[in-house]
């Protein structure tokens, strides 16, 4: 704790005094453009990853990176989405998931979850959906490759569930919303990609994310050509 105060008081005494006018921008109201919703997990920093600053990102973050369908009951992942899009007038999102999670590890063990962690096996019925694409589809991996493959899938299927909410559905019918689906690599420091050109490869199992050369890196922030296919779960290659 006593870092974490001598940490604030630095940010008050540096950062803060020498940004100063910027915080008072901010004040005046948030103006972010990209929705982000990525794990609790603290290995995870959203702004140093992407190199943003305050303002710039509208973060939703929970165990696990999951989007629950639209309507299973009220729930701060819904509030939020629905003020991304409805209020903030987002035109981004990108969902996030990482290697290593440790929610989706958890989620791959089903039940041994229940008796000592009630509440989180409770939030990862959420991603059943996970779960069984997994088992029904990835039966000769194991172990790190499992869990990778996972990782993988879990955020296409959160994609999917962005999908129902009418908000979201309503901008992606219309060619205002553009949903992007990441792997960060804790390792490497690596963000792979989902590729919309490989999302018909089959189980046998290569990856349908990959690692944007850096020319695609430097796509023009406003390109209009990555719009997600109204009716395929989708997403770009290229970072933006
Ligand atoms: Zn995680």
């Amino acid at each position: 704790m006593r870092k974490l105060l001598k940490g604030v008081h630095q940010f008050q005494m540096n950062y803060f005094s020498s940004h100063r006018e910027f915080f008072e921008q901010l004040s005046q109201g948030q103006h972010p453009r990209i929705l982000f919703i990525t794990c609790c997990d603290s290995r995870i920093d959203p702004n140093l990853i992407t190199q943003t600053e305050p303002g710039e990102l509208f973060i939703i973050r929970n165990v696990g990176n999951i989007v629950p369908p639209f309507g299973v009951h009220a729930n701060a992942e819904a509030a939020a989405i629905e003020y991304a899009i409805d209020v903030l007038d987002i035109k981004e999102i990108v969902v996030c998931g990482h290697s290593h999670c440790g929610a989706i590890s958890g989620l791959l063990k089903g039940n041994r979850l229940s008796d000592h962690l009630p509440s989180v096996h409770a939030w990862l019925r959420y991603a059943e959906s996970t779960r069984r694409v997994v088992l029904e589809n990835y039966q000769e991996l194991k172990g790190e490759e499992l869990l990778s493959a996972a990782i993988e899938e879990h955020v296409l299927i959160q994609i999917e569930n962005l999908r129902t909410y009418p908000s979201v559905h309503a901008k992606l019918y219309g060619g205002q919303l553009n949903i992007h689906a990441w792997v960060y690599k804790i390792e490497t420091g690596g963000i792979i990609v989902y590729s919309a050109e490989r999302c018909n490869m089959r189980a046998e199992h290569e990856s349908r994310f990959t690692e944007p050369r850096l020319d695609e890196l430097e796509t023009d922030d406003d390109s209009d050509n990555h719009h997600l296919d109204r009716n395929s779960v989708s997403a770009p290659l290229a970072v933006e």
